[in-house]
């Protein structure tokens, strides 16, 4: 196993909710580190509608998803919160009173006095598309996500799909592999029209290919292909030889593993005690859209205020023999110090 990453809280989701948990968890002096699945932060507002305005933040009359997330960003960098992104949290196992070890798929520890649960609507996975056979080249030669841009040096690459993904990655492929084709169904997209005019672009320098068509079958070996069938709406079915396809059909939400920790879901609902904000299981916390209690209203607004009870809790289980004292950042300076505006 390899060794632990020790820290005071661990959330995990870093979408609003689990973002504005490091700043209450900051201001009560504790350290956060955060696992996400997706690449980037801000959960559901940052992958589902980053350019959508949100009206019903307190005090901000008007911003976008993603505008949303820039601001927290800002709001907690006094607090240098740690984020280990592209990894999904698998196990969660209590070790001590209360400590926690927490593993990722990518094979990361973490020893964390609470855990934070901010895990919203479940995690983030890729939509798989309908080819038949395809789960034998999954993680060898078929891939989701481009984790380490290198791997795909030099190889033959089919990228699928006509949103941002497809032709950020296209774009960002051609340079090092050996040819890049991108396939779509039509010969219109959803990505930013910058995007495709660069793609374009490439094409017209006959730099890299374009293909109308669908996936239809894979051929290859010991879960590495070499070719793959596709057809067009209209015409006849063709072959493109490969090494690698990389299919950006979008994600769609599973709640995964947190069946697992002990939770005892309710509707697929973590159930929490609103004094705490605490669930079943002592030192394990929750907040956000995963969590329920009587009377939850499912909105950014709420999560923020979970947050904050949920840090007044967790600063028991971290620092268990220290009167905690109440204050207002407009008025404490030992507050505006760590803020790092005193
Ligand atoms: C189209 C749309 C419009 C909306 N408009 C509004 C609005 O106007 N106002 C409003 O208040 N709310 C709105 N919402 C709801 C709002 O987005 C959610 O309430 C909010 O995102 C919940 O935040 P969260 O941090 O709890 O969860 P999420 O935003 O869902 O983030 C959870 C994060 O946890 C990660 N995760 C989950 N499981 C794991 C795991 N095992 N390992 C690693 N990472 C994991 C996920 O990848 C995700 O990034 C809207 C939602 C949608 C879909």
């Amino acid at each position: 196993m390899n060794e632990p990453i020790k820290t005071d809280a661990l959330i995990i989701g870093a979408g609003p909710c689990g973002l504005f948990a490091v700043f209450e968890l900051g201001l009560l002096d504790m350290k956060a580190h955060l696992v996400d699945i997706l690449d980037k932060v801000g959960g559901q507002c940052a992958e589902l509608y980053p350019e959508k305005p949100i009206y019903d933040i307190p005090a901000i009359p008007y911003i976008t998803g993603q505008g949303l997330c820039d601001a927290l960003m800002a709001q907690v960098k006094p607090f240098g919160p740690t984020f280990h992104l592209g990894e999904m949290v698998e196990t969660l196992e209590k070790i001590g009173e209360p400590l926690f070890r927490v593993t990722t798929d990518q094979g990361k520890v973490f020893e964390a006095k609470v855990v934070v649960i901010a895990a919203g609507g479940g995690s983030f996975q890729p939509k798989r598309p309908p080819v038949p056979g395809i789960e034998a080249y999954e993680g060898t030669s078929v891939h989701y996500a481009v984790r380490k841009m290198d791997v795909f040096r030099d190889k033959r690459l089919l990228i699928v799909g006509g949103g941002d993904s497809a032709l950020d990655w296209t774009l960002n492929l051609t340079p090092i592999a050996k040819r890049v084709t991108l396939m779509h169904r039509r010969d219109q997209f959803r990505a930013a029209p910058d995007s495709v005019n660069k793609m374009r672009a490439l094409v017209a320098e006959k730099k890299m290919d374009f293909a109308l068509g669908q996936v239809t079958g894979l051929e290859g070996s010991n879960g590495q292909i070499s070719a793959a069938l596709a057809k067009p709406d209209k015409g006849e079915p063709y072959r493109i030889e490969c090494d690698v396809m990389l299919p950006f059909f979008g994600l769609t939400m599973k709640l995964g593993q947190v069946a697992n920790w002990g939770v005892n879901l309710d509707d697929d609902l973590i159930p929490v005690d609103t004094a705490a904000i605490a669930s079943k299981v002592h030192g394990l916390l929750a907040i956000g859209d995963l969590q329920t209690y009587p009377g939850k209203l499912k909105l950014i607004l709420s999560g923020f205020h979970e947050a904050a009870l949920m840090a007044q809790k967790a600063y028991h289980y971290v620092y268990p023999n220290k009167r905690l004292v109440f204050q207002y950042t407009t008025s404490s300076t030992s507050l505006q110090k760590k803020l790092g505006v005193a």
